[in-house]
């Protein structure tokens, strides 16, 4: 299959990268110099089979001090745009496999993550929108959402300290790996036949405890 992957330069979108080219799948990884998506999107390549929407930022924000666009658009407008570019394609196949990345955020608040939770659950809500409108037509749409996972951008808004009391947090008392999420897409992209519109957590059960 021809897979484009967003973000696909470290943390969990070279794992994802990674997992599809051990079984030879022709995958494409923009980089951010080839594909800004803090900018409008036209994708000079539209032939994908599948799209992951991996790249995200989130910028840590006080609530009365948020400005959501340049959340908004690298986390869900300019993959909606993505989307938007690469359906025709997928349509005229009838066959697409599309997985959001979106965060535990979506269904949970913590501080300063407002404009992040607002721009995740944006892109969950795309996910909805794609299998109302799109399932019967061959377009697959998931949406998979990590809690803490070890990567450049946990370490970014969490000291060393916070992420060893966080781990302890977390049922399975250690953060998740890229690779783990990797799997996941991989198993939605590759094995999944009925399962569509759904936001998969997987975050180790941090969401079953009361923090
Ligand atoms: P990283 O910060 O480790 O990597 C982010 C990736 O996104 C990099 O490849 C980066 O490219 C790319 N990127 C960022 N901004 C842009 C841009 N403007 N244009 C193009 N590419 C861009 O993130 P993670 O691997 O941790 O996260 C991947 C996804 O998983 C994100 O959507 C994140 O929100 C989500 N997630 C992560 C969690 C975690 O615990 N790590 C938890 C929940 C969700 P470059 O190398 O050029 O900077």
């Amino acid at each position: 299959m021809k897979i484009l992957v967003t973000g696909g330069s470290r943390g969990i979108g070279k794992a994802i990268v990674n997992r599809f080219l051990l079984e030879g799948h022709e995958v494409y990884a923009p980089s951010r110099k080839e594909l800004d998506l803090s900018k409008p999107i036209l994708l000079k390549e539209v032939s994908f089979d599948v799209v992951i929407n991996n790249a995200g930022i989130n910028p840590l924000m006080d609530f009365d001090k948020i400005s959501n666009s340049e959340v908004m658009r690298v986390n869900y407008t300019s993959p909606l745009e993505i989307i938007q570019q690469c359906l025709p394609y997928m349509l005229k196949n009838k066959f697409g496999r599309i997985v959001n990345i979106g965060s535990i955020w979506i269904d949970l608040a913590k501080e300063k993550r407002s404009a992040y939770s607002a721009s995740k659950a944006a892109l969950h809500s795309m996910t909805l929108s794609l299998t109302a409108e799109y399932t019967s037509f061959g377009i697959i749409a998931n949406t998979v959402s990590p809690g803490f996972i070890e990567t450049d951008l946990t370490r970014q808004n969490n000291s060393p300290k916070e992420i060893m009391h966080l781990s302890n947090t977390i049922p399975m008392k250690r953060m998740g790996t890229a690779s783990e999420v990797a799997e996941l897409v991989h198993f939605l992209v590759t094995k999944n036949t009925f399962i569509c519109g759904q936001n998969i957590r997987i975050d180790g059960g941090y969401q079953c405890t009361a923090h």
